[in-house]
């Protein structure tokens, strides 16, 4: 038998095309001649040439998430925390100052606490329901202003608008991590925002089984910058993991009006119960910020419920441990329903005062809807609390 040789790779022929996009591993890709790898450089001709500088899979899935946002050019990359950094890292220089909501994300807290001080960017965190407390924050080497539009556990929401406004009138970048609310409750940049990033790995993808992010910026330039920050620095996503996600993407909006229905009846439910201290939902009408949240997420409130138990620890163990069906994992935005005890995971580093200055005691719950019978997740909630008050 004549011995054959690997390459050229087989494409089999067909006239007819596939109905899904198809995953493409490939790290290298190869070119007939020079001529031909010059005509992709120099932007004659489309094409891949190396897998971390780009490839299929990642660029048909940012193409999907820029419509969503309103924007084009957008990229994926191998997690939210790698958009994070594409725009902390890749668009400051030393003796810039960065000023980040004060209840963001833990991690993006903590690259605004250790990593750009390290870097000699200065920062700080301002209370972001506040516009003036933001404008405060400011000084002249002000470079961007990051924000979250519903903060995590404590669901409050910041003054979109008003932080727009202000930013544009000093020329500092807004930059909106918009994981929590997707574009489906709002779009910053019809709010004025500069940048958008996204963990993909939560709603969007939604199936707790790929890491990724994404990150757009309005100015063709910046964007440029944080494309060839990401390159450089390897944050690139994995061809599958983009595949599993344009598959979630396909019932972002079905799983998401689902997770967002059920969610207010839980809040509803649970504001009713013996034991319930206090619960947290946008729309509700106890929530401090609901006419922000009226206009600014056009009355969504999205899938996350907060609520408060009475009692200490043996209440909420009790509780976490009779919700049988509700796994206790700190993520969110997956198929199933997820709680999380900020004091004993997102928030353990803070001190208990700390903590209770955002208004998180012991008893402090916060879920992550799912897709699960609303009748059977209640219900699995009154299991919890009648545990919880019977310990
Ligand atoms: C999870 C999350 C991130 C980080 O995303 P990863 O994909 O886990 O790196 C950033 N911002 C928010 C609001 C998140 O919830």
């Amino acid at each position: 038998m004549k011995p054959t040789l690997q390459r050229p790779v087989i494409v089999p022929e067909s006239l007819s095309t596939p109905v899904v996009t198809p995953i493409m591993p490939s790290v290298v890709y190869a070119s007939r001649t020079p001529d031909e790898l010059d005509s992709q450089y120099e932007g004659r001709a489309k094409g891949y040439t190396y897998a971390r500088e780009g490839h299929p899979n990642a660029s048909v899935l940012a193409a999907r998430i820029d419509a969503l946002e309103g924007v084009s050019g957008g990229i994926v990359l191998g997690s939210g925390m790698a958009a994070v950094s594409a725009v902390l890292l890749g668009l400051t220089k030393a003796g810039d100052h960065v000023v980040g909501g004060d209840q963001l994300y833990g991690r993006s807290l903590r690259m605004l606490a250790e990593d750009l001080p390290r870097l000699g960017i200065a920062t700080s965190l301002a209370d972001v329901t506040d516009v003036a407390a933001v404008e405060a924050a400011l000084r002249p080497e002000t470079r961007m202003v990051l924000i979250e539009v519903v903060s995590n556990p404590t669901l409050r929401l910041a003054d979109l608008d008003g932080i727009a406004a202000l930013c544009k009138a000093r020329g500092v970048l807004l930059v909106v991590d918009n994981t929590f609310t997707t574009p489906l409750a709002v779009k910053p940049f019809e709010h004025g925002a500069d940048i958008v990033l996204h963990s993909v790995t939560k709603l969007m993808a939604g199936h707790s089984d790929a890491t990724l992010g994404w990150v757009a910026a309005r100015d063709p330039e910046l964007m440029q910058r944080m494309t060839v920050f990401a390159v450089t620095t390897g944050m690139t996503a994995s061809p599958f993991d983009c595949w599993l996600a344009e598959r979630g993407l396909a019932t972002f909006a079905l799983r998401f009006q689902r997770a967002q229905d059920t969610a207010r009846r839980l809040a509803d439910h649970l504001a009713g119960q013996t034991g319930v201290a206090r619960v947290l939902y946008p729309t509700r009408p106890d929530h401090p910020d609901r006419t922000r949240a009226q206009g600014l997420l056009q009355g969504q409130g999205g899938n996350m419920v907060s609520f408060v138990i009475d009692g200490g620890r043996a209440q909420v163990n009790a509780f976490a441990e009779a919700a049988k069906g509700i796994a206790f994992a700190p993520t969110l935005g997956d198929v199933g329903t997820t709680l999380s005890h900020p004091a004993s995971s997102s928030h353990r580093a803070l001190t208990v005062e700390g903590r209770a200055a955002l208004g998180i005691t012991e008893g402090f719950f916060r879920v992550s809807v799912g897709l699960e019978d609303p009748e059977a997740l209640i219900a699995c909630f009154d299991d919890g609390l009648s545990a919880a008050r019977g310990a």
